[in-house]
């Protein structure tokens, strides 16, 4: 039992890997893992322990009251401020000239001091904007 629990979370967080720049809604993870051994149940299952456990990061999209997922890359997302597109869901890192920017003007303007790893700036990426 636990075996078989231990490889339906390594097929989701696989799955979010791979796709590591999106987000999913739970049921968009369901329909795109169909068929590669993960029941509907152990996608939502898994979905809220690898949240608890900081390997994934629940997001907002546009018009969408359903939670989005997206995989967190531990070392490559360390300390990098994130871009989430409102319309498509995907994501990036700012790049680390505007964070600077950012961290510092806050600290001079506002004397507060930014969490770059808490950091999720909302928008409309290049993509959607036309
Ligand atoms: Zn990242
Ligand atoms: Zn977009």
């Amino acid at each position: 039992m636990k075996k078989y629990n231990t490889r339906q979370r390594q097929i989701l967080l696989d799955f979010l890997k791979e796709h590591a720049d999106e987000s999913f809604s739970g049921l968009e993870i369901v329909e795109k893992t169909e068929g590669s051994g993960i029941s509907k149940s152990a996608v939502y299952r898994n979905l809220s322990g690898l949240e608890k456990e900081g390997k994934i990061r629940r997001v907002s999209k546009d018009g969408e009251h359903t939670a989005h997922f997206r995989f967190i890359d531990e070392e490559h997302c360390k300390g990098h401020i994130h871009l989430s597109c409102i319309k498509c869901g995907k994501t990036g890192h700012i790049s680390d000239d505007a964070a600077k920017k950012i961290a510092e003007s806050l600290i001079e303007e506002d004397g507060f001091s930014l969490d770059s790893d808490e950091t999720v700036i909302y928008g409309i990426c290049d993509k959607c904007k036309s």
